[in-house]
């Protein structure tokens, strides 16, 4: 590892005045689960590594204005065990749960899952499928991101020199919606996702015609992504095998995967249609029932 100055704010102003001293030579430490990784291997040689563990304000998780917003620095396993998020995300607090080991999840930070751009994460897929969007800040000014325009490419988020994710935060389902996560990981229980999908499908009130669906894909591409095609069969449409198919059709066209040990690409685009179905019909069939308590 290179030498580096270490630095531990207590508050977000001076941890984000610090990164503007620093520009590209500043690096963000929360977790520390990838980053410490990378400076191993010399991926990444900050001069200088500010840790974000003390600072004060980002480690919340609240409901504001029809919203869940987690702070940056909730972990991965306090998100999983959220009796508030668990009852308001539940689709959220499994995906958390289905990352790496418990291990793993007492570390790595929400603001890490993103910030860090790996297309193979979890949490960016139920994100994006949720409608959610990244506050950032930086000294001197705050902005907001839809979370599909957060991943420019392989490892690489949509952050200037100088800026600090500090919260996602993400709608409450409508009226007849459901939502469902689906991580295919055929090696070991631990290891990331060979395919993840994650689907929100809101109903008309009669409880059969869609009115809108997300459907987001994991470990298909360099980045996350919105299967746009698919999500504009569903618009309207009543569920059926024929739907199905077609959604997982479109789906596995979005996706340009790479051969890894992970499987082939080929085997990837075949089985991202397959959990595309299933995803669906676990979403639909879940707006249904909450379609149904409506009336
Ligand atoms: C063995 C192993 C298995 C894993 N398995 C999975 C898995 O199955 N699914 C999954 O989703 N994840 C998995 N992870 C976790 C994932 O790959 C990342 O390591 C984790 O999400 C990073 O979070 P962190 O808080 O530790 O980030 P750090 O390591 O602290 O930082 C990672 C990067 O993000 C930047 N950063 C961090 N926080 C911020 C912020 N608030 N604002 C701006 N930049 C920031 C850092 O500067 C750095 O560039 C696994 C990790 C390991 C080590």
């Amino acid at each position: 590892m290179n030498a580096f100055d270490y630095r531990a704010p207590r508050a977000l102003d001076e941890a984000l005045a610090i990164l503007r001293e620093y520009g590209d030579d500043g690096r963000v430490i929360a977790g520390g689960t990838a980053l410490v990784t990378m400076m191993r291997q010399r991926l990444v040689q900050p001069r200088c590594v500010v840790s974000l563990r003390d600072v004060e304000g980002l480690g919340r998780i609240e409901v504001r204005n029809g919203a869940v917003r987690l702070g940056a620095l909730v972990t991965h396993r306090e998100a999983e065990t959220s009796p508030l998020l668990q009852e308001r995300l539940p689709v959220l607090a499994e995906t958390f749960r289905r990352v790496g080991t418990i291990r793993i999840r007492h570390m790595a930070t929400v603001g890490g899952a993103l910030a860090h751009a790996d297309p193979n994460q979890d949490p960016p897929v139920t994100l994006i499928a949720l409608g959610a969007s990244v506050e950032i800040q930086r000294a001197g000014g705050r902005r907001e991101s839809p979370i599909e325009k957060f991943f420019r490419d392989y490892y690489e988020p949509a952050l200037e020199p100088g800026e600090l994710v500090t919260a996602v935060t993400v709608p409450l389902l409508p009226a007849a919606s459901g939502a469902s996560f689906i991580k295919f990981l055929p090696r070991t229980a631990d290891d990331y996702a060979t395919v993840a999908v994650a689907v929100r499908v809101t109903l008309e009130p009669d409880g059969e015609r869609c009115r809108e669906a997300r459907l987001a894909l994991g470990s298909v591409a360099t980045t996350p992504l919105r299967a746009r095609e698919a999500e504009a069969l569903l618009a309207g449409a009543r569920l059926d095998e024929s739907l199905v198919k077609a959604v997982g059709d479109a789906a596995k066209r979005a996706t340009d995967p790479l051969d890894d040990h992970r499987g082939s690409a080929a085997y990837k685009r075949e089985m991202t249609a397959v959990m595309v179905g299933r995803a669906l019909t676990q979403a639909w069939e879940a707006a249904r029932a909450s379609a149904r308590g409506a009336r």
